[in-house]
């Protein structure tokens, strides 16, 4: 078995990791690793934190030095797509022309912005957020913005925001919901949020989205509302989410919704092919289904999980799902999925910047979302992991021991 080829489609956090695994595993056979961004695997957290701020250089963005993949016989393809899989003969072709064979093949596709599409989203200074060149053109275009809007307040639009606001941009957040953060957090973290940033100095317009997008002289100017406002901008920021990448797994005639579907061991309808990270749909008990993730915490998981199913020691993927955000001096740690809950507690006072929102679904613990409070996270995950039998009143309880009560050891 010596002899075995994985090919690895995407050198993202995903990619990178099943690749990384698989020689940690013990896995004896070849790895390559094919990404067409013209740069090696790198972290795209920082792109809207640290990175777009100027406190992180580059150097800090890859996840391994360049001398890793040659020492760990990882064959690192960069700048060149994959862009057809042939199941039958077990081939796939690159944009370059090369063609190669494979056993076993992981799909780390990720997922790409989603364009606005209105009339004027072509102009120059209006621009997405997804990859580090696009970090880079936005880092540079700081420098000079004074007027800034950012569509769509989902985590990446709204740690944008703060980032250009400390950089002295005013800033117009506009939310076609009510509800910043609405698709992910319970509301009291939304409103949180969103009275924080309007403390920063950004102006909100909740249920409002984009008619057109104005410019001159082929620059973005303005964008008008579509409830008719005319706000000033010279660099507009698309944030309304994104599209995982699935159409190669589509034209090979695998399963497609809202990503490449897979089963609780992350494989496609084909035993021999993967899908992990953001370009996958998979069943789990933290979402009561399926559900398709974008998070570091799923793709580094998803791709250990591969890696160890082909190295000979399969098991289902069900690790707890965990994500992060940094807006301002505020941290925010989500362990679980709490969309669907249908009760709630807070542990702390939100005015104390310090807080957990415990989140319920017919009177199970199924998600904690925590604002600069990581040690109420940590134990959230553990519970999770186990048998979250935390009693609301419990949660609400600061005197109440999380430690002592994973230990089984608090007092009732
Ligand atoms: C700005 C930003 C901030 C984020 N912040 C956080 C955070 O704070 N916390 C958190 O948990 N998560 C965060 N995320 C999400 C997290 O980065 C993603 O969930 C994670 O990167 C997903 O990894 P992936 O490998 O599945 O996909 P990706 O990182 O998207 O990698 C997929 C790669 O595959 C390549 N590719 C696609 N098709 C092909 C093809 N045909 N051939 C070759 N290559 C191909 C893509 O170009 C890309 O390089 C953030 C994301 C962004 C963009």
């Amino acid at each position: 078995m010596a002899d075995r080829v994985v090919a690895v489609v995407g050198s993202g956090q995903a990619g990178f990791q099943v690749a990384a695994s698989l020689h940690q595993e013990g896995f004896a056979g070849r790895v390559v690793l094919i990404g067409d961004e013209p740069v090696p695997p790198y972290q795209r957290p920082p792109l809207s934190k640290t990175y777009l701020a100027g406190e992180a250089g580059v150097d800090e963005l890859w996840l391994r030095p360049s001398e890793f993949y040659a020492k760990q016989h990882i064959e690192l393809v960069c700048g060149d797509a994959v862009t057809g899989i042939d199941r039958v003969e077990r081939r796939l072709s690159l944009a370059s022309g090369l063609q190669m064979s494979w056993d076993h093949l992981v799909f780390a596709t990720g997922a790409r912005y989603r364009p606005l599409r209105v009339p004027g989203s072509e102009l120059d200074g209006v621009l997405p957020l997804r990859t580090l060149a696009d970090a880079n053109t936005l880092r540079q275009r700081l420098n000079e913005a004074r007027d800034v809007v950012v569509v769509g307040a989902g985590f990446i639009g709204l740690e944008f925001a703060s980032v250009a606001m400390a950089r002295g941009a005013n800033v117009h957040i506009l939310e076609i919901t009510h509800h910043p953060m609405g698709r992910v957090v319970s509301q009291t973290v939304a409103r949180f949020f969103t009275e924080a940033h309007i403390r920063w100095g950004a102006e909100f317009s909740l249920g409002t989205g984009v008619a057109r997008i104005l410019g001159e002289g082929g620059r973005v100017a303005a964008v008008e509302t579509t409830d008719g406002r005319r706000l000033s901008a010279d660099l507009v920021l698309i944030c309304i989410g994104v599209i995982p990448n699935t159409e190669l797994a589509g034209a090979a005639g695998l399963p497609v919704d809202n990503g490449i579907v897979v089963d609780e061991h992350l494989v496609t309808s084909d035993p021999a092919i993967f899908a992990i990270g953001d370009c996958a749909n998979f069943p789990t008990p933290f979402a009561g289904g399926r559900v398709r993730l974008e998070s570091v915490q799923n793709a580094v998981d998803q791709g250990r999980c591969v890696a160890a199913r082909l190295a000979g020691r399969p098991e289902p993927y069900e690790k707890v799902p965990w994500f992060w955000s940094d807006q301002g001096d505020l941290k925010l740690q989500i362990a679980g999925i709490t969309v669907g809950h249908d009760q709630s507690v807070v542990r702390g006072e939100p005015a104390s910047r310090s807080f957990s929102v415990f989140c319920y679904r017919a009177g199970r613990l199924i998600g904690v979302e925590s604002v600069n409070r990581t040690s109420d996270h940590v134990a959230a995950r553990r519970m999770l992991a186990g048998e979250p039998r935390l009693a609301p009143e419990q949660a609400a309880d600061l005197d109440y021991d999380l430690r002592a009560h994973i230990r089984g050891s608090a007092r009732h």
